[in-house]
């Protein structure tokens, strides 16, 4: 092994280095040993659960530490009475889902079967590259509900599909199954979706070219009222500009770094307000407001 002149590094690359090493050792350490306690306790009648999480063993998270949220509850008997300290009325109100990040998704597709280890991320790649999904948390753009909409009512919008035939494929690959049989099987299974989309092929597009449009245009134009979208120069600048060009010649600066988000909100002065890395600004650098 290549070992780098580690006082060389600066705090940064030490960092990393020291991230990448501890990493390494944590794979090829003992499993980690947790319990998990849970008390069923019944007061007047009324039913709580107490949750307990400890680690017994750390193993790899000796090397590797993981911040968790550690609580232990004493192990209690069936039918033991616990003395109640304190009674709290909270409110709480139910929190949408977080969105996936990258690391999230791919594990969420390892549980419905989608992919395997190495073409996970070539298709969140293809989602970035085809502006189906973006920013780090994966905000999905106009085209992919367009093209959800366009099959949801096909077997091919969801994951059994899919993972059926990696199943199959697996089989394949154990010699439990016969080629042939299952690329008929998957041939026969995609060529009944194949036909119903035919059917709604002009539908599809229409609104699939329509929703590529809405996702391009960040507001209306101030002065002609087309759409406004961003547009790169010769030399890569990105700045937005009208569609109405040649006819309208408006155009505005745009910060050449960040996502460009669009709020769909106008400013006083009447031009578009985007979003640039999560901070809302007016396009118009002569803006007054
Ligand atoms: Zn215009
Ligand atoms: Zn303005």
């Amino acid at each position: 092994v290549d070992v780098p002149p580690i006082d060389k590094l600066n705090r940064d690359q030490k960092r990393i280095y020291d991230l990448i090493v501890r990493r390494f050792l944590a794979t090829l350490t003992k499993d980690s040993i947790v319990e998990f306690r849970k008390g069923i306790l019944e007061i007047n009648g009324e039913r709580f659960v107490a949750e307990g999480k400890i680690t017994i063993e750390k193993n790899w998270k000796e090397i590797y530490p993981v911040r968790e949220d550690e609580r232990e509850i004493p192990k209690l008997k069936v039918g033991e009475g616990v003395e109640v300290v304190a009674i709290r009325l909270v409110r709480k109100e139910t929190k949408p889902p977080k969105r996936f990040s990258q690391g999230t998704l791919i594990t969420e597709m390892e549980k419905l079967g989608l992919g395997t280890k190495s073409t996970r991320h070539e298709i969140i790649k293809k989602l970035y590259s085809r502006k189906y999904v973006i920013g780090p948390s994966l905000v999905p753009t106009e085209s992919a509900f367009a093209v959800i909409d366009a099959i949801k009512s096909y077997d091919i919008s969801k994951p059994d599909m899919t993972a059926h035939l990696e199943r199959e494929m697996d089989k394949i690959a154990e010699g439990v199954k016969d080629r042939d049989e299952v690329v008929e099987e998957s041939r026969k299974m995609l060529a009944d979706v194949l036909k119903s989309l035919r059917m709604e092929e002009d539908n599809i597009r229409k609104s699939l070219r329509e929703a590529v449009k809405t996702q391009a245009s960040i507001g209306k134009c101030p002065k002609c009222g087309k759409d406004l979208v961003i547009r790169y120069s010769s030399n890569k600048k990105r700045f937005v500009g009208c569609t109405g060009y040649p006819r309208c010649k408006v155009t505005y600066p745009l910060p050449q770094k960040g996502y460009i988000e669009k709020t769909g909100k106008v400013c006083k002065c009447g031009a578009p307000i985007v979003k640039v890395n999560g901070k809302e600004i007016c396009i118009n650098p002569d803006c007054k407001g």
